[in-house]
């Protein structure tokens, strides 16, 4: 029997920034379902990866396949890799939800036109048929009260709530995010968990980079610790935080205590 073809693999992924080489050949398989927390000191590379991932920036090599196709790429000005194929990237981005720390919302836009925008444009769905879907996301993520309120108008916990609704809108086949907390202050925190979990326990695919280490070991089904570009670590969370094969990894551990 075959086996089932991945919702995202990257294969042996480098970038640098100019003399500096941030990814050093990452590796990486998400199938359908799978929860993958990435840890990492600051400056590991750990944003770079996610953002290489949809290009948002340009890796130097590797391969990137999201549901079986391989994103064709070709080579930019300074080396760097750029999609061969505006279309192609159009499409499989789309299949790439991004969640970012500071939610880049549409300061300008209500919450609900922050929600169906790209539904309409990319997906072509009618503005009834978005609305209609944007208003149950807003509810699932709790903030169906929202809609009309502009970005600014919402804590930081509700803005994020709002954005991962937005990321929902597009029916992604996975969803990267990017220190997802990390811009809210300690009592919106767990909101913002919630709902990801909720995410993680219907079954969504999800890479996860974050410094909310319980909630990792609770929510993950496998953790990567990256260290200077390189995977150095990576397996179940029973490995990667109670029993972490890398001297690195046992440290990174440790200093969190
Ligand atoms: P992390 O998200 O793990 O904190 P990053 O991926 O943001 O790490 O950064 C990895 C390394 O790449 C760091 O040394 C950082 O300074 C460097 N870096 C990130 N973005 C750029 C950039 N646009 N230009 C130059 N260096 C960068
Ligand atoms: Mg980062």
């Amino acid at each position: 029997m075959a086996a089932a073809i991945p919702a995202l693999e990257i294969r042996d992924l480098h970038k640098r920034y100019g003399e500096l080489e941030v990814l050093k050949g990452i590796s990486l398989t998400a199938r359908d379902g799978d929860v993958i927390s990435i840890l990492g000191s600051s400056g590991s590379g750990k944003s770079t990866f996610l953002r290489c991932i949809n290009l948002l920036e340009s890796p130097h090599q590797g391969q990137i396949f999201v549901a079986g196709e391989e994103l064709r790429l070709k080579p930019g000005k300074d080396g760097a890799l750029v999609a061969a194929d505006n279309r192609q990237i159009n499409r499989l981005r789309s299949q790439l939800g991004f969640v970012f720390q500071n939610f880049n919302l549409w300061p300008h836009l209500s919450i609900l036109d922050n929600i169906i925008e790209a539904p309409r444009r990319v997906l072509g769905q009618s503005k009834a048929e978005a609305i209609e879907s944007a208003e149950a996301l807003l509810a699932k993520v709790g903030i169906a009260d929202k809609r009309h309120s502009f970005p600014a108008q919402l804590s930081g916990g509700q803005q994020q709530r709002a954005a991962i609704a937005r990321t929902l809108a597009m029916q992604p086949r996975v969803i990267l995010f990017d220190e997802p907390t990390s811009a809210l202050d300690p009592e919106m925190v767990q909101e913002v968990l919630n709902v990801i979990r909720a995410l993680a326990e219907e079954g969504r695919t999800m890479l996860l980079v974050t410094h909310e280490m319980n909630f990792a070991r609770q929510v993950s089904s496998e953790v990567v610790f990256l260290h200077q570009g390189l995977v150095e670590e990576q397996g179940p969370p029973a490995q990667v935080f109670d029993n972490p094969r890398s001297e690195r990894c046992k440290q990174f551990m440790s200093s969190l205590n």
